[in-house]
This record gives structure tokens, C-alpha cells and sequence, in this order.
């Protein structure tokens, strides 16, 4: 049987704080409903940068590594469902990017 306390384990040595909240919500929905229902489906997408990198998560190149295996990485910006890395993408400092002078 799979077990949520070791895998949020292993995710809190890599992985931000704020990351960890998201899957271990997903975990707990994941719990409820997986009799029924692929968990995989459930997961934030994070969006993956340029170079490689978690855009939430720029520092980090082992949690980058991670998301990519399980899956919960993509380049396609549309499909992120992170709250954090859609705010990044096209959140205030990219307004504040466009709406200011350039020098
Ligand atoms: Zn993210």
C-alpha cells in the first residue's frame, strides 16, 4: 500500500513549504477519491522554465527533477494549474514590466 507520510517526506527535503501544502492537499483528496479516480489527474501542473527549472521553484533543480518525473511539470503554460507558477507567468511583475519605462 502506498504511503502519503513517507512520500511527504521525501517531498519535504526538496521541495518548498508552499509546494508541500499543494500536494499534501492533493494527497488528501487523493485519499477520498482514489478508489475511483486517477491521482495524477489531481496534481498542480507546474510550469517549467527555460532552463529547465520549476518557475515557483527556480532555485531548486532536484524538486524540477521530481515534477518531471511525476509528471506535474510542463512547458505548455496553458495546462499550469500552480497558482504560484501562473502568477509568476502573468502575474503583477510582468504588468508592471509592460506597463513601465523602459529605459
Ligand atoms: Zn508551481
Amino acid at each position: 500500500m502506498y504511503s502519503v507520510s513517507q512520500a511527504r517526506r521525501l517531498r519535504l527535503s526538496t521541495l518548498f513549504a508552499e509546494v508541500e501544502d499543494q500536494l499534501l492537499m492533493a494527497h488528501r483528496k487523493q485519499e477520498v477519491e482514489s478508489q475511483v479516480r486517477d491521482d495524477r489527474t489531481k496534481r498542480d501542473l507546474h510550469a517549467l522554465s527555460p532552463d529547465g527549472m520549476l518557475v515557483c521553484n527556480p532555485r531548486d533543480r532536484e524538486a524540477a527533477h521530481r515534477a518531471q518525473v511525476e509528471g506535474i511539470a510542463t512547458e505548455n503554460l496553458a495546462a499550469v494549474t500552480c497558482k504560484r507558477c501562473r502568477s509568476l507567468i502573468s502575474g503583477p511583475d510582468r504588468q508592471a514590466k509592460s506597463g513601465g519605462k523602459i529605459p
